[in-house]
């Protein structure tokens, strides 16, 4: 096998065993980029120098008997992701030159642990997207097939892992950022319990929704990630003050005695590809093989989640966004004479399309005249769509559901109909809404050979039961072991 195609967990092995270094490794993913990456178009700046200074560093940690299981191991990072000194620009002309004078907490704890960061991932403008069309700079291609989409927003995070030009990769989940992507590449996501991973540095799309969490190839790389980046941070007044577990414990046990729901409202065949559904349904039978036990169940509010979604994210969006207006820091239109021309100016020509039109539904959802009409009601009816996941909760363990109706679309089919591109958001939206964790594991292939992935949901904190169910299914099935050709 060669070096860039290691699991984070055997990579750790050799490392230990000094079978290979770090240089070794960083080198052969940074030529794995160099390979491939003029036709994937993942990465938006690649920190060459900086990841080998770091994997030195990493070789002298080892040598003196310092190793965590992230020392010297290649992590990529989506571009929303504060990283000091390393340009960090949310794939938006607003930040094209901004460099961070400070790390996101989640960079400091991967330095701690000793992991190399290779590089700043493509992403959907502030993450705002479902393709990773809606870059500022570049077209990210879906490694399974160049002419697809990989997914998005963390669109970039998924391709890089699936083609092999990093061992791991951080993302960011508002809506299914995460998940969304690693369904349509192939690879393993998840959304952390809101308040599980601290936002610190992570650049704020919607404050309510956002978290931050792993793209990998399998689950066992999935929990060391959590192991890494979990736990309460002083800067994030939103991160809970609870343990982190060593998550890799958790595969242990096995499936006996888990509950699993399938939510009714899930079970549509509206808009579905048939392949999406025969996987999902297959692989609820292998799940029950494996011990647990499977019932139905309802989450009343399903219908209104896309609603719900698209009037709260953008409400957010607009006020976290205001940031950006010429003064402070980012892009400033100079050519203009007074103060609100200048915004006006700075604001049509640094933000593309999608962000404006988020900022304007957002505006107006909070104006005063429409305030209580949208985004009270929407806030009112996310506590009934978390009423219905605690109602579920008190009957199983895990839900399980597609991530996405389809798998990745092709490039430029739904660019010009933002609300089919919304409307395919239905089945990851909802976690965000409740705050509870959830992962896409991967299922099956579609007619045409593209990755299918299955969402595996679980209560608050609860991912020790995701990634267990996820590491027996992973285990039951052949699926992550195939890999595109590139
Ligand atoms: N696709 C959703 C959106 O466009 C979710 C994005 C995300 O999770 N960052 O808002």
């Amino acid at each position: 096998m060669k070096l860039h195609e290691l699991t984070i967990q055997k990579a750790h092995e050799l490392l230990k065993q000094k079978e290979i270094s770090s240089q070794e490794l960083t080198q052969a993913v940074l030529n794995r980029i160099e390979a491939v990456d003029a036709k994937v178009g993942a990465y938006i700046s690649v920190a060459g120098e900086m990841a080998v200074d770091q994997s030195k560093l990493a070789d002298k940690a080892i040598s003196a008997g310092n190793i965590s299981s992230l020392t010297g191991i290649p992590i990529a990072i989506k571009d929303v992701i504060c990283t000091k000194g390393l340009r960090t620009t949310c794939a938006s002309k607003m930040l094209e030159n901004f460099i961070p004078p400070y790390d996101a907490t989640v960079i400091k704890k991967l330095q701690k642990a000793g992991a190399v960061i290779i590089g700043k991932v493509n992403m959907d403008e502030f993450a705002m997207g479902s393709s990773t069309e809606n870059s500022g700079f570049q077209l990210t291609h879906n490694p399974w097939d160049l002419d697809r989409i990989p997914g998005g927003s963390s669109g970039g995070s998924a391709a890089a892992v699936a083609a092999d030009m990093c061992l791991g990769a951080l993302g960011s989940d508002t809506g299914g950022s995460i998940r969304q992507p690693a369904s349509h590449c192939g690879v393993v996501g998840l959304k952390p319990t809101y308040g599980r991973v601290s936002r610190f540095g992570l650049v704020a799309f919607a404050s309510s929704l956002d978290q931050i969490g792993p793209l990998t190839k399998n689950v066992n790389d999935c929990a060391l990630l959590m192991n890494t980046i979990s736990g309460y941070d002083s800067k994030d007044s939103t991160s809970m003050p609870r343990e982190v577990p060593d998550y890799t414990l958790s595969f242990k046990e096995n499936l006996t005695g888990v509950t699993i729901g399938i939510p009714r409202e899930f079970n549509t065949s509206k808009g579905f590809d048939p392949s999406v559904l025969s996987s999902v349904k297959n692989a609820v039978k292998v799940i029950e093989s494996l011990g647990a036990k499977c019932i139905e169940i309802s989450l009343p509010h399903t219908q209104y989640v896309v609603a719900v979604y698209y009037v709260i994210a953008p409400s957010e969006a607009s006020s976290n966004l205001a940031r950006y207006d010429g003064v402070r820091y980012g892009f400033r239109d100079k050519t203009k004479k007074s103060l609100i021309e200048m915004y006006r100016g700075t604001r049509s020509a640094g933000f593309g399309s999608e962000v404006q039109r988020r900022i304007i539904l957002g505006t107006y959802a909070l104006s005063a005249g429409y305030y209580d009409a949208y985004y009270k009601k929407a806030s009112q009816v996310r506590t009934l769509i978390i009423e219905d996941f605690k109602k579920a909760f008190e009957k199983c363990d895990i839900l399980l559901s597609p991530v996405a109706p389809t798998p990745a679309f092709k490039i430029g089919e739904m660019s010009e109909d933002p609300l089919t591109m919304y409307l395919s958001d239905i089945f990851t939206l909802s976690a965000n809404l409740a705050g509870i964790p959830s992962l896409s594991v991967p299922c099956g292939f579609s007619a045409e050979g593209l990755p299918i992935g299955l969402q595996i949901m679980g209560n608050y904190f609860q991912e020790e039961t995701i990634l267990r169910t996820a590491y027996h299914y992973e285990n039951a099935t052949d699926f992550h072991k195939i890999k595109p050709t590139l």
